[in-house]
């Protein structure tokens, strides 16, 4: 350990986390943390995501003509088009496809419900009431899996 380490001063006078805080050692790592940072102005998505946030207290609108569906409400480098049509180019705001949905196969739904303890009885599916909420817990987890 380093000579200069201010624990390793105290460490032969007692315990020395609690002499460290006497001495303002941690007091002064407290100090050093950034104060609480103003809220992020970000003018566009692009920005939102860049600051970090991941609620998002407003509405993004464009800087300069004020639409949300304004391309540079998505993306400050895009040029603005005056405009709060949908389906404009670069703006967030269109109607393009989502990602289609994947579901899952009546074999890997099976396949599931027998890991979770159901089975087959011959006649029809059943599962114990304890591993009920679990299975379907399992489903929706494989299910957000293949869609993110
Ligand atoms: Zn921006
Ligand atoms: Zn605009």
């Amino acid at each position: 350990m380093d000579e200069d380490d201010d624990t390793q001063v105290y460490k032969d006078n007692g315990d020395a986390l609690t002499i460290a805080y006497q001495s303002g050692y941690y007091d002064g790592k407290k100090a050093a943390q950034p104060a609480q940072e103003p809220v992020a102005k970000y003018c566009c998505h692009v920005c939102f995501n860049k600051s970090g946030q991941t609620f998002l207290d407003r509405m993004i609108i464009c800087s300069e003509c004020g639409n949300k569906r304004c391309p540079k409400a998505t993306n400050h480098a895009l040029p603005c088009t005056d405009s709060n049509e949908p389906n404009q180019a670069g703006s967030v705001f269109t109607n393009t496809p989502q990602r289609p949905w994947v579901g899952l196969t009546d074999g890997e739904m099976e396949d599931t419900f027998i890991q979770c303890g159901g089975r087959w009885n011959g006649d029809y599916w059943e599962i114990e009431d304890a591993d009920f909420h679990p299975f379907l817990r399992t489903i929706e987890a494989k299910l957000k899996e293949k869609n993110t």
